[in-house]
């Protein structure tokens, strides 16, 4: 639950957001217009939307409203230099969770992130955060494996890589695919990392859980 999308048009912006929430071992995407931020957002790629309002094509509140308007539950975050009140009652009513204005600390986005985050997680039904495939349970809420009777601890993009595959058991996942979700980033398609993490995983989760699909990607087994 760490995937987070950036709707921003100025790069110094998103730069400074991403490399921040990076660090913190988040997943991040941009989206640098209204139309990529409305098209990204809708779907489950993403944990959380931080929103800002004048972006190119539409305003960024308009976004908002029709993902609300097709049932987008998505987390938002407004983080914006308009800082009227009306302006804030207008991004509320249209459904952000929270409203950050510009100029803004790093340190005060990043709690409100998590804190959206966790309330998000309370308000899931507990019997969503657990998935349980062979002898591994993955709880997403304590973020924890447990193999058997023996509890795993992974790193954060380890966890994300596991938690990619037991949603899409049996399916052949890509190399791309995998370093879109986990690394979240224009990761060099020629590079390894993608083996070397599901090395890892079979190293801790057992060596025949993940299948290698030769010139496709990788599958978990079921
Ligand atoms: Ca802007």
């Amino acid at each position: 639950m760490n995937r987070i999308l950036i709707a921003e048009d100025e790069p110094r912006i998103a730069a400074f957001i991403e490399k921040g929430l990076r660090s913190h071992g988040f997943t991040t995407s941009v989206a640098t217009d209204a139309q990529s931020a409305a098209d990204m957002a809708n779907g489950s790629a993403f944990d959380l939307l931080i929103l800002d309002l004048g972006l190119p094509g539409k305003d960024g509140l308009k976004v908002l409203e029709e993902l609300r308007g097709q049932g987008e539950k998505l987390p938002v975050i407004i983080l914006t230099a308009r800082d009227d009140i009306q302006d804030k009652v207008a991004g509320f009513e249209a459904g952000a969770d929270d409203y950050i204005t510009k100029p803004f600390r790093f340190e005060e986005l990043l709690v409100r992130v998590k804190a959206r985050l966790r309330n998000n997680l309370n308000n899931q039904d507990a019997s969503e955060m657990v998935i349980k495939i062979r002898n591994i349970v993955l709880d997403l809420r304590a973020r924890q494996v447990k193999v058997g009777e023996q509890t795993i601890e992974l790193p954060a993009r380890e966890f994300t890589l596991t938690e990619t595959f037991f949603r899409h058991p049996g399916q052949v996942l890509s190399r791309e695919q995998l370093l879109d979700r986990v690394w979240g980033y224009d990761y060099d398609p020629g590079s390894n990392i993608v083996d070397v993490y599901v090395g890892y995983l079979r190293k801790k989760l057992g060596s025949n859980l993940i299948e290698t699909v030769r010139g496709m990607g990788y599958r978990l087994r079921t």
